[in-house]
């Protein structure tokens, strides 16, 4: 029942906006993302759109999961960092394609729920820190593709740095409330490169 609405969640909202690879429309198939959902939205689990998971955050509309997901060209042999643990949904559509994932969170309640949730699904490649995203984290740099789930009003420094040369960052960027989703490129000789991919709208980034 609820592996239909996950297929029908794919066919309408993902590929028909033209998500084509196939490793990330699988791994959305995957995840069961209702066990992600608090069990007051869990009739909403599968809807197109962003939800509240507690704490004053959301987790992301499926759609804009997969899109970013798919931005960062990922496979087996990449390594890739996330910042924006939140309820471990996103973290887990990432471990299903890259061979290594490193998440950062700043509510430690929020990175210990999904750490809980992730190792009970039988995770092994996550690796997790409760800390401030805006220095990354330095030890495992650097890494092929950086996917940050809450929007700074700058590109952090440090961020950009760990990128490995021909890694991909995806990131949304701007005031609160309206952002621009970027790609980020550090080319093989250490050039950056930026595009904006579209308008979205994420909770802040939080510098403490
Ligand atoms: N990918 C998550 C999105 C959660 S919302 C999901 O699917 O559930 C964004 C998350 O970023 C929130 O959990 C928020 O606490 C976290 N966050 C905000 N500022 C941060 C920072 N400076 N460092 C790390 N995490 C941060």
């Amino acid at each position: 029942m609820r592996e239909e609405e996950r297929r029908r969640m794919v066919v309408e909202q993902i590929e028909g906006r033209d998500v084509k690879d196939p490793a990330v429309l699988s791994a959305m198939i995957k995840v069961e993302r209702h066990l992600f959902i608090p069990g007051d939205k869990l009739s909403e689990a599968y809807g197109d759109f962003p939800l509240p998971i507690g704490e004053g955050q959301t987790i992301s509309q499926p759609y804009i999961v997969a899109y970013m997901t798919e931005v960062l060209k990922l496979d087996r042999s990449k390594k890739v960092l996330e910042i924006g643990t939140g309820c471990g949904y996103q973290t887990a559509v990432l471990a299903e394609i890259a061979g290594e994932v490193y998440t950062v969170e700043r509510i430690p309640e929020l990175s210990e729920n999904a750490l809980r949730l992730l190792n009970s699904l039988g995770y092994d490649n996550i690796h997790y820190l409760t800390g401030n995203g805006f220095t990354g984290w330095q030890v495992h740099a650097p890494y092929d593709g950086i996917l940050v789930t809450c929007a700074p009003k700058f590109i952090p420094q440090a961020l950009t740095a760990q990128l490995a040369p021909g890694g991909r960052m995806v990131i949304p960027v701007g005031m609160s409330g309206y952002q621009e989703l970027l790609l980020i490129r550090k080319d093989k000789s250490g050039i950056i490169t930026e595009r904006v991919l579209c308008g979205v709208r994420f909770v802040p980034m939080i510098d403490d």
